[in-house]
């Protein structure tokens, strides 16, 4: 009789897990298949999570998915409560990753790697295989929803693995500030001030969020000597670079550069095609490289939004076990041929040439004097910002050059779209022509 109870009620929690998944596609995760029933009575449904960063997930952003299934599934009110394996976590350092609020998927493992991010990703592997001695501080910076969140907590997670006796904290500078003035309000500022400058490794998520908030400035500037000063790690995460966030003083701004300042740019084509591919397989949906492809090609703007297509995706499909094939993601997002402006490398030769007086017979010869080398290596690069052709195919149209070629080009006109202010309002003026 109890073995048919226990049957029972596992059964009970398989068809809620795969109702959630039909309910919340979009915070549904492979992993959901490892959860286990712990114990379901009084109207209370206990939940087993493989650690605690998934009960952590679970808790924030599934919990009410999770009740309404269960209500659907049995017929009653149930509330839920989610724990972490007490076998896993039994020895876990005193600082855990669900105390930090470490985010289950944001690990290096999940993170695609590009040319678009392959130098902040590189230093944040650096910065947490050696704290405090490589790159110090660590400045991260793009546009929204192009992965620096996704990189500051895998460098907070890969540390407490490496190092569980490391001291870390990780928040946003939103809440560095919320707290701040918490604690001016409640007179601990001492107790602040200790918490945040005896750290091993101080990372803070969108620093430009101090601009104008004079007094937290004065705080955070000392935290950050007293850090810095201690060889402690900081890492910091902008949606620009330093010299770019209006209204921040100089002296913290000048402290921002003393290590390294690395970008992320915008994904091209085939980092979008993995990432949507490893996307899909962590939450446990099955698409064909065909469909995979299609995203990329229509989802330009950024990696958020490449998730939202694949939420939207599995919401059409029903949540199927089945693969879902390119009707499905056609209907969502349109086919081919409606693809956006459809600028082409000829497009960009064309207003390349006429811009800088040159002949495109010029760009496509073994000609390297500076006058014909700057306009291709810019045609190069804005044929890779601006198009979803491959390194090959811009080489291609551009006299048979290498992928290498082609790659090289395109870190030099971002290393002087940096420094160059005059290069950087040319490519302005270039790409509102092309885009015309
Ligand atoms: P940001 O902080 O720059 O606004 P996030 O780190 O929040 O961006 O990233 C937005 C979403 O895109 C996250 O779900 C993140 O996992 C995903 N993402 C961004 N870059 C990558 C990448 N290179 N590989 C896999 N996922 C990525
Ligand atoms: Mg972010």
């Amino acid at each position: 009789m109890r073995k048919k109870l226990a049957q029972d009620a596992k059964e009970i929690f398989e068809a809620i897990v795969e109702r959630v998944k039909v309910l919340d596609p979009a915070n549904s995760r492979r992993w959901f298949d490892d959860l286990a029933i712990k114990n379901f009575s009084g109207g209370l449904l206990e939940i087993t999570c493989p650690d605690t960063e998934s009960a952590g997930f679970l808790q924030d952003n599934c919990s009410s998915s999770f009740t309404r299934a269960a209500q659907q599934i049995t017929g009653h009110l149930v509330s839920i409560k989610f724990s972490a394996d007490g076998k896993l976590t039994k020895n876990k350092p005193s600082v855990s990753a669900a105390e930090l609020r470490l985010h289950p998927d944001y690990t290096f493992d999940n993170f695609v790697v590009g040319p678009c991010n392959r130098l902040a990703h590189a230093s944040c592997v650096a910065v947490s295989k050696s704290l405090g001695t490589t790159y110090n501080p660590l400045f991260i910076y793009g546009s929204a929803g192009l992965g620096k969140t996704h990189l500051l907590h895998a460098i907070c997670r890969e540390t407490r693995n490496n190092l569980p006796k490391v001291k870390m904290q990780f928040l946003s500078c939103e809440e560095f500030v919320n707290r701040f003035i918490a604690a001016i309000e409640a007179g601990s500022l001492t107790e602040f001030k200790s918490l945040y400058r005896t750290v091993d490794l101080l990372v803070i998520d969108d620093v430009q969020f101090l601009r104008e908030r004079e007094q937290s400035q004065e705080e955070f500037f000392h935290t950050f000597n007293a850090l810095y000063d201690n060889r402690r790690q900081i890492v910091l995460s902008a949606d620009d670079a330093p010299w770019q966030i209006p209204s921040l003083p100089e002296r913290l701004t000048s402290r921002f550069r003393w290590g390294l300042v690395t970008r992320i740019d915008a994904p091209t084509y085939e980092t979008r095609v993995a990432i949507v591919q490893k996307k899909s397989r962590l939450r446990g949906m099955k698409i064909s490289d065909e469909v995979a492809e299609h995203i990329a090609g229509k989802v330009t703007a950024n990696i958020r939004e490449l998730e939202g297509a694949l939420t939207s995706l599995y919401a059409m499909a029903g949540a199927t076990s089945e693969e879902i094939g390119l009707d499905i993601a056609v209907k969502l997002l349109g086919d081919k041929e409606t693809t956006g402006k459809n600028i082409s490398i000829t497009d960009i030769i064309k207003v390349v040439t006429a811009y800088y007086d040159v002949r495109p017979a010029d760009l496509q010869s073994k000609r390297r004097s500076q006058s014909i080398t700057m306009p291709r290596q810019i045609c190069m690069y804005l044929a890779r910002n601006l198009t979803n052709h491959s390194l090959e195919e811009i080489g291609g149209h551009l006299g048979g050059r290498d992928h290498t070629t082609v790659m090289h080009a395109c870190e030099k006109i971002t290393e002087l779209e940096q420094s160059d202010d005059k290069i950087q309002s040319q490519l302005v003026e270039l790409t509102k022509r092309i885009s015309r």
